[in-house]
């Protein structure tokens, strides 16, 4: 704290602290303590302006081609977030059209992903996928829980077989829930999860098998049916029944629009839960997730727990116990607002300048691609192979970093760890007018990379790999 805070006293001094400018007024102190609370009060005007000025130094999101997480929403919606930031989403009886809103939103979900039965099977909003997918990772060791009970076996040692290349919510998973994770390894022959070798991996012990739709490293589907075939075959050989549940935080939200005739939904039987994260390719502001049983029974009722003190009986499964109501509003404000068709404009369009970036980026001499942007509009790119080169994706990162873009350089799993990519994530708002902007700063630093005459030093890395 400066030591100097002083406090405002006289009344005089009030009129002048109106009068004078925000940053010299007498009596206020504009540097206030960072790491203890303050003595005394400042001016919300003050107050704001130092907390304004100092997120504003977080970087512009719009230049960000890292993440995955909505950045954008229009002034229909931002009206709706200030008139709804007070609702707390668990008080359902307080707030009981929130509540209605949500349900409503789940069974549009269930719908767009085939569930059999959508207005009668479950789901529930999140704060992101990572809470939707400890639910649905849970719901399935629940299941296989009490089957081995029920048939008098041992439910000590249960696992999830899912690829390395899963987001760190599915480690985490494991890791909380004490589930040995059985990940098979992306290679050459098998750059990603198609169900090969999956025999070697499933057992009576396993609770189900993640496939992932829009792989965080590359922005490819894994092959769900595939998959679920390669389980259809396990279970033939040796009764084995293994449930699959797909992480569709990006894609989920993605492949209903761009890609309807690809099967990887509640169309397979095998597909019991899907979740997606609503602030991804559903377009809302960050702190939503959903996650939907393709039917009730899918959700063991020993998991739902009813809560009685904010009157009524609500059933409630979940992590979080208060959690912001608005996203849910801005949720089903777009739903409304979009529509299927908008929805499809707008990721067609995210798509095309992410397929119109990936035809450059991959035509130049130094790049080859991993992935072109046709799945989800996300693609990445490795650099070829070619002597004397006296640069890396790192030090490409760093030049970029210079004129504002954020592009992570990081390394596949596994077999392919050797291997660094970069990485671009096409979300709503990147236009043409940008992507034809990053590109003439890619060139540019690609260019000047290529003019160094002895390598460049080596210096720490931290990861910008955003899961
Ligand atoms: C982003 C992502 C997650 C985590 O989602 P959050 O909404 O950020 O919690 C999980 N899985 C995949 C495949 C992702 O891309």
């Amino acid at each position: 704290m400066s030591p100097s805070h002083p406090h405002r006293t006289a009344s005089a001094g009030t009129r002048q602290v109106e009068l004078n400018p925000l940053f010299a007024r007498p009596g206020e102190a504009t540097e206030l303590p960072r790491t203890r609370l303050p003595r005394g009060e400042s001016l919300p005007e003050t107050a704001y302006q130092i907390v304004h000025d100092e997120a504003m130094l977080d970087g512009n999101a719009r230049l960000n081609l890292a993440t995955f997480v909505g950045t954008w929403m229009d002034d229909h919606a931002n009206r709706l977030a200030l008139e709804s930031a007070d609702k707390n989403m668990i008080d359902k009886d307080e707030y009981p059209r929130t509540a209605e809103i949500e349900t409503r939103c789940w069974q549009m979900l269930a719908d767009l992903w085939h569930s059999p039965d959508p207005e009668h099977t479950i789901g529930t909003s999140t704060i992101g996928s990572s809470e939707a997918a400890m639910l649905g990772g849970l719901a399935l060791k629940r299941r296989w829980q009490q089957a081995r009970r029920a048939a008098g076996k041992s439910a000590d040692r249960p696992n999830l077989v899912m690829s390395s290349a899963v987001q760190v919510c599915w480690e985490k998973f494991c890791n909380y829930w004490d589930v040995e994770a059985r990940y098979v390894p992306v290679s050459r022959e098998h750059p990603m999860f198609d169900g090969h070798d999956l025999e070697h991996y499933v057992d009576e012990n396993t609770i189900g098998v993640v496939a992932i739709m829009g792989i965080t490293y590359t922005g490819r589907y894994e092959p769900v049916a595939g998959i679920a075939a390669a389980l259809d075959r396990i279970q033939a050989e040796t009764g084995l029944d293994v449930r699959i549940h797909v992480d569709g935080a990006s894609g989920a939200m993605v492949a209903p629009f761009l890609q309807p005739d690809l099967e990887w939904d509640f169309r397979l039987e095998r597909v019991v839960s899907i979740n997606t994260s609503g602030h991804k390719y559903g377009l809302v502001y960050p702190g939503l997730g959903w996650v939907v049983w393709r039917t009730a029974d899918d959700l063991p009722e020993d998991l739902v727990f009813r809560v009685s003190y904010l009157g009524g009986d609500m059933p409630t499964f979940a992590l979080n116990f208060s959690r912001p109501g608005s996203q849910v509003l801005l949720q089903y404000y777009l739903f409304l607002r979009l529509g299927f068709d908008g929805y499809r404009r707008v990721h067609e369009t995210s798509r095309s300048v992410a397929t119109f970036l990936s035809g450059e980026i991959g035509a130049m001499d130094d790049f080859e691609l991993c992935s072109d942007g046709t799945d989800i509009p996300v693609f990445a790119w490795r650099l070829t192979q070619r002597p004397g080169r006296n640069w890396g994706l790192h030090d490409l990162s760093d030049r970029l970093r210079m004129k504002g873009w954020l592009v992570p350089t990081y390394p596949l799993p596994d077999d392919l760890a050797d291997e660094l990519v970069q990485r671009v994530v096409v979300r709503n708002g990147f236009s043409h007018d940008l992507a034809h902007a990053f590109l003439d700063d890619l060139r540019c630093e690609v260019d000047h990379l290529n003019t160094l005459t002895a390598p460049m030093p080596a210096i720490t890395r931290q990861s910008g790999f955003h899961h």
